[in-house]
């Protein structure tokens, strides 16, 4: 009997263990930046100094969450129930960079290995999240000061974007998207969201627009072209090609570039590009102008969270125009009232 129970132990421990490699393993194939792959195998093995760690090791009789979270901070907390956490990734969320929240570290990990892979990027950018809220409660153990929700999430995005594809997104960032929004998102802070839309018109014409804005939903840019006629997938393709046209030197300065368009095919014929090119080393020349930005994710969106582009390629002007700010005596009213109305809806004046 005693030596059953003892097997069964014994058998129980091997089966952690075992749990707990296979869990490493995948880890690793996330390619999270060192530092954050450290801070992973530190939570991942209870390693990290919380305040519970303290407590149990009788160094301290503060157990609880250092932002009040009134709650004990364990590995659990800190892998996903903290409301800064929270906070964080609802902002991505609002950006249109949908990641998801788990209630403790078992389930974080669960739901991360079934990301990996098609959902790569969103796994890598949770990761970073976390690490980067660990640091952050580090701050403000020492200093007093934690780093604010918004710098956070958009530090978050440079490691995870820059860690795993090199400026580049992985080939499945639209699969990532799958809670498509209906409306327009703005950009992570510091960087530029390019919508663009192509349409056909009558008498083998058709037109490729694009609007540049902020991440406050502000006008930076609008173009309109006309094209020979092609298939409504070509022209989709050339409205982002033809951004080459329209790109503007202060462009490369900004955090990073989303080109956003309503064509599924066509996002996902770039995303591959840019992998080969990744690989090969050799951009195709219409898409070389894109190199010069810090970072290029190319993202799917909905009709409805494109629409100011289409308004562009449909507006049919008598030519084709490019704006570069508002005072334009040719920007009709219907444009701006859409423009007003998505940067109302951001909630942000
Ligand atoms: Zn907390």
């Amino acid at each position: 009997m005693r030596e059953g129970s003892i097997t069964a132990l014994t058998l129980a421990a091997d089966g952690i263990h075992e749990d707990r490699t296979t869990h490493w393993i995948w880890i690793k194939k996330l390619k999270l930046n060192p530092k954050i792959d450290l801070f992973w195998w530190r939570l991942y093995n209870n390693a990290l100094p919380s305040n519970s760690l303290f407590v149990n090791r009788r160094i301290s009789f503060f157990s609880g969450c250092p932002r009040g979270c009134e709650v004990v901070e364990d590995k659990d907390h800190i892998g996903g129930r903290c409301f800064k956490i929270r906070k964080v990734a609802s902002l991505l969320n609002n950006w249109g960079l949908h990641i998801p929240v788990y209630e403790c570290l078992e389930d974080c990990l669960g739901g991360l290995q079934k990301m990996l892979g098609r959902e790569g990027l969103a796994a890598n950018l949770y990761c970073t999240v976390l690490w980067l809220v660990w640091k952050s409660r580090c701050k403000l153990i020492y200093t007093g000061k934690e780093d604010s929700d918004n710098s956070i999430a958009a530090n978050a995005i440079s490691f995870a974007v820059q860690s795993n594809f090199l400026n580049f997104q992985q080939d499945n960032w639209d699969a990532y998207q799958l809670l498509l929004s209906s409306h327009w998102n703005p950009p992570p802070p510091g960087w530029i969201k390019i919508n663009v839309d192509g349409a056909l018109m009558k008498n083998n014409r058709a037109r490729i627009g694009g609007v540049a804005r902020d991440d406050k939903g502000r006008f930076l840019l609008a173009f309109d072209n006309p094209l020979q006629h092609w298939d409504a997938a070509q022209t989709e393709l050339f409205a982002i090609l033809f951004l080459k046209n329209v790109v503007k030197e202060w462009m490369f300065e900004a955090q990073g570039v989303i080109i956003e368009g309503d064509n599924r095919n066509i996002i996902n014929f770039l995303q591959n590009s840019v992998k080969e090119w990744k690989v090969s080393k050799v951009i195709e020349d219409s898409l070389a102008f894109l190199i010069d930005f810090k970072q290029v994710i190319f993202s799917y969106s909905s009709r409805l969270g494109n629409k100011l582009a289409d308004m562009c390629a449909t507006m049919s002007l008598e030519r084709s125009f490019l704006w570069e700010d508002l005072l334009e005596n040719s920007i009709p009213p219907s444009f701006l009232h859409c423009l007003k109305e998505e940067c109302d809806d951001l909630g942000i004046s």
